[in-house]
């Protein structure tokens, strides 16, 4: 079962700890996958996609939720309980929202495009083939010949048959259902002035070529729209295809802003003694990464190169940093001869000594293995809880 309080966090698949960022990526990808226009069978999911992601991006909503989970989201508190419409909460997220007469346009179709972390960095242009609707150009979007189209005859232009049923003697039963001569359109064209480009249908499905330019810098999760592009309806203006850009994962840099990030492992030598090491750049250059001898870095130390990272959107002369996470490798046991231990240790800063005297237990070391020793810990832990506590106690008793 899901637990009542972490049910909206497993939904989206982040942990509860996730940034807001990372739940807008989430609620992205599922959005857009479950969303009926491409998955019609998977409308309860989308609706709880939309619930959970309504939630947990509203601070205060989010926070009634950690505390009380579901529960306390329905009781209300703020904003009067309830959930938006999936339909709302999607086309807010992917934008084409705020517009007056909505109803008089045509949905906006939204996809997304999958970028690698080059293109980002370089900008290219994507050629995206996508099937769409629009009006027969043959019969401009009539469906036949000019002066063709008539009123249904079967259900006089209501696009709804009745028939009467009888169940009994003196009862009758009507029913009600929609037109088959004009499939509810309440008009027809007779066959023979019907168009042969569309069949009378006043649409065509058409090929296209979408182009989009993914210029230097731009970002995942950015969006372009390409305004007037959806599917094309008699009597409706058209809405927009909008591509939602989704940046594959790269095996060496990550992404953070305008910035790259990298981990670099260095043996213990060059750790102490400065290093070079070669990147290739997103755009195939090759630099030298360099630590002069003297520069000495720590396990986990964080450096930067300028003007390395990802350029910087419309700016792209300008780029962000490099950041280079360092982890240091320390050789193995038995790496040097016990007798040249001595030598080591002479080249190297000089060590505490210490007293250790008769009265005094020495003890080794061992592998530690968190699951075997846990228990242990735990009772230690609490008895060392208050750091003041048995200090004050041992005063007392020497006073
Ligand atoms: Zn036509
Ligand atoms: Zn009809």
């Amino acid at each position: 079962m899901a637990n009542p309080k972490t049910a909206f966090y497993d939904l989206l698949g982040v942990k509860t700890t996730a940034s807001s960022d990372e739940l807008k990526k989430a609620y992205r990808k599922l959005a857009l996958k479950y969303h009926p226009d491409k998955n019609p069978n998977e409308g309860e999911r989308f609706k709880q996609i939309s619930q959970a992601y309504e939630v947990l991006s509203d601070v205060k909503k989010r926070e009634l939720y950690d505390r009380g989970g579901e529960q306390a989201i329905k009781e209300g508190g703020t904003g009067g309980g309830g959930f938006g419409s999936p339909m709302d909460i999607f086309d807010m997220f992917f934008g084409g929202g705020g517009r007056m007469h909505r109803e008089r346009r045509g949905k906006n179709v939204v996809h997304q495009l999958s970028v690698s972390l080059e293109d980002m960095y370089n900008g290219a242009t994507r050629k995206l083939a996508l099937q769409k609707n629009v009006i027969c150009e043959k019969c401009e979007g009539r469906g036949g010949k000019k002066g063709s189209v008539e009123c249904c005859p079967t259900c006089r232009g209501t696009g709804m048959q009745v028939r009467i049923h009888q169940i009994g003697p003196g009862m009758v039963q009507q029913i009600q259902s929609v037109c088959q001569e004009c499939h509810g359109q309440g008009e027809r064209i007779s066959p023979k002035d019907r168009c042969k480009n569309c069949s009378g249908r006043k649409i065509v499905v058409e090929k296209k070529i979408l182009e989009v330019h993914i210029d230097k810098g731009m970002k995942d999760g950015q969006k372009l729209t390409f305004h007037g592009e959806g599917d094309q309806e008699p009597g409706l203006e058209p809405g927009d295809i909008i591509i939602v850009l989704d940046q594959k994962d790269h095996s060496v840099f990550t992404r953070q802003g305008e910035d790259l990030a990298m981990q670099m492992e260095l043996e213990l030598v060059e750790a102490l003694c400065g290093f070079q090491r070669p990147i290739t750049t997103l755009d195939k250059r090759t630099i030298v990464i360099t630590s002069h001898p003297g520069q000495i870095v720590k396990h986990g130390d964080i450096r930067c190169v300028l003007n390395e990272g990802i350029p910087i959107y419309r700016r792209p002369y300008e780029k962000g940093r490099l950041i280079i996470q360092f982890k240091v490798n320390f050789p193995q046991n038995g790496f040097i001869q016990m007798d040249k231990l001595g030598l080591l240790e002479k080249l190297l800063p000089a060590r505490h000594e210490i007293n250790v005297t008769d009265d005094m237990d020495q003890v080794d070391l061992v592998e530690f293995d968190p699951q075997q020793s846990r228990h242990r810990y735990n009772g230690e832990a609490y008895h060392d809880d208050d750091d003041d506590h048995p200090r004050s106690g041992v005063q007392c008793q020497t006073s």
